[in-house]
């Protein structure tokens, strides 16, 4: 049932077709972390916060990671917008009230149309799958695993193409954990290990990001516990 009270609203402005709109947004207080899995993927108690990070307009259909969305675009990635976007699969769908995990992956899926129409960075397009991994497995969507290779690819060529902070906010380090895990969880241990080996010989004493460093660490203790087996 839709509680209220979890809930303010929001007033946003599309960056593309100008529109004042109204969005519904979480309260810190409806949700609490409960755990973090190795993925960092985490588990919530109250409402899963994925199911509302993506912004969609309810006029033109742009959509975005919240915290990027309202960010100024360039005139020619408007014009582009204009011209793709009513040919999007959502064009004037109101995706700015109460979400299930289908609208919040429809939402998810816009933001990358979007994306991929505009150029936007790998590192956007990574942090969307990755989100989508995240409520996927949430869920328990058979949808996981394709969303969450999508991730790895992303963040790989994030990894080739883009400066660190990654996105302002991941150090390099964060960057080469999230790849290793997100192999590690695809079975691909092949994959996963290459990337801790990378990592720990490109910074040896952690210098980057300690923190990162130690959960690359413990990752490694982790998958040579199941090479052993
Ligand atoms: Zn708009």
């Amino acid at each position: 049932m839709f509680d209220k009270s979890k809930f303010f609203q929001t007033d946003l402005v599309c960056p593309v077709c100008k529109i004042k709109f109204k969005q519904l947004k979480l309260k810190g207080g409806a949700f609490r972390t409960k755990t973090r899995d190795i993925d960092l993927c985490n588990t919530y108690e109250g409402i899963n916060p994925n199911l509302y990070s993506s912004i969609v307009c309810p006029e033109c259909g742009y959509a975005n990671l919240d915290h990027s969305f309202q960010n100024k675009l360039s005139d020619v990635v408007i014009s582009v917008m204009q011209k793709e976007l009513p040919k999007s699969k959502i064009y004037k769908k109101d995706l700015t009230g109460e979400r299930d995990y289908e609208s919040a992956i429809e939402a998810y899926e816009q933001a990358i149309f979007c994306a991929n129409a505009a150029g936007h960075s790998a590192s956007l397009l990574a942090g969307i799958y990755f989100r989508m991994t995240c409520l996927a497995k949430s869920f328990g969507s058979s949808n996981e695993d394709e969303y969450r290779l999508k991730a790895a690819e992303f963040y790989e060529k994030a990894y080739d193409h883009e400066e660190f902070p990654l996105g302002g906010k991941m150090s390099q380090t964060l960057v080469e954990y999230m790849i290793s895990s997100l192999y590690f969880k695809l079975n691909k241990l092949e994959q996963s290990i290459y990337w801790l080996n990378f990592s720990i010989s490109r910074d040896p004493k952690g210098l980057t990001d300690p923190k990162a460093y130690t959960m690359i660490k413990e990752l490694w203790m982790t998958v040579k516990s199941i090479i052993k087996k």
